[in-house]
């Protein structure tokens, strides 16, 4: 299995790159945070108790997400590509990626953006509530105001994406960032790039890791 890490605080585009690059190269795509909200979308017990964290901003416990990612990598082939994006957030999540052979990253890409343009994507993003695709207000506007142009959902705000959990969302980043960092620079593995970019150019400068 090859895995690649995406690394970068919320709104720093690593869900779009990671959709994107997912339906151009045919790779895997596991957003944690999709997972867990289809799971609440859904009612399983699992959902339920990933609510009452993620509308207050603050990470799910590690034993709950590493459970989660070893079962839904545990479903792959050994010659499967996955793009990891939303795990790890924390060292011991991590670790438990390397724990593995066949599970830890070859290589990791860290989105780097400065803070007042993620609030400002933050603040402004709609997203569908059938498929979960991402618009923004201004900077990525749908077709039809309030309305998903891939599937014609009803765009919703993400109680999350609420100015006041996001303060929260990105102090908690910022709290575990640099020990992540500083985790995969020390293995070699870390590859940092500008992501305050348009999404092409940026599209174009992430595929040339995926060789
Ligand atoms: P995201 O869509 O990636 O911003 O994730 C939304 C929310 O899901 C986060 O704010 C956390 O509450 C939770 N979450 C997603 N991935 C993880 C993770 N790897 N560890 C802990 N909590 C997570």
């Amino acid at each position: 299995m090859t895995i690649v890490v995406f690394l970068g605080a919320p709104g720093s585009g690593k869900g779009t790159q990671a959709k994107k690059l997912s339906e151009e190269l045919s790779i895997k795509h596991f957003s944690t945070g999709d997972m867990l909200r289809h799971h609440l979308k859904k009612g399983t017990p699992l959902g339920v108790k990933a609510n009452a964290f993620i509308e207050r901003g603050t990470l799910v416990p590690d034993e709950v997400m590493i459970e989660l990612i070893e079962n839904s990598l545990g479903q792959l082939s050994s010659g499967a590509k996955v793009i990891l994006d939303g795990f790890p957030r924390t060292v011991p999540q991590s670790e438990a990626l390397d724990a593995k052979p066949s599970t830890a990253p070859s290589s990791v890409i860290y989105f780097k953006m400065p803070e007042s343009v993620l609030i400002e994507r933050l603040t402004g993003r709609r997203t569908c509530q059938n498929c979960g695709e991402s618009f923004h207000l201004e900077f990525i506007p749908p077709k039809k105001t309030g309305i998903c142009d891939k599937c014609n959902g009803p765009l919703v705000q993400r109680k999350d994406d609420m100015e006041d959990v996001i303060k929260k969302r990105l102090e908690i980043f910022y709290s575990q960032n640099s020990l992540l960092l500083n985790f995969y620079k020390n293995s070699r593995r870390l590859v940092e790039i500008d992501a305050h970019q348009p999404v092409e150019s940026l599209n174009t400068e992430i595929k040339r890791y995926f060789g």
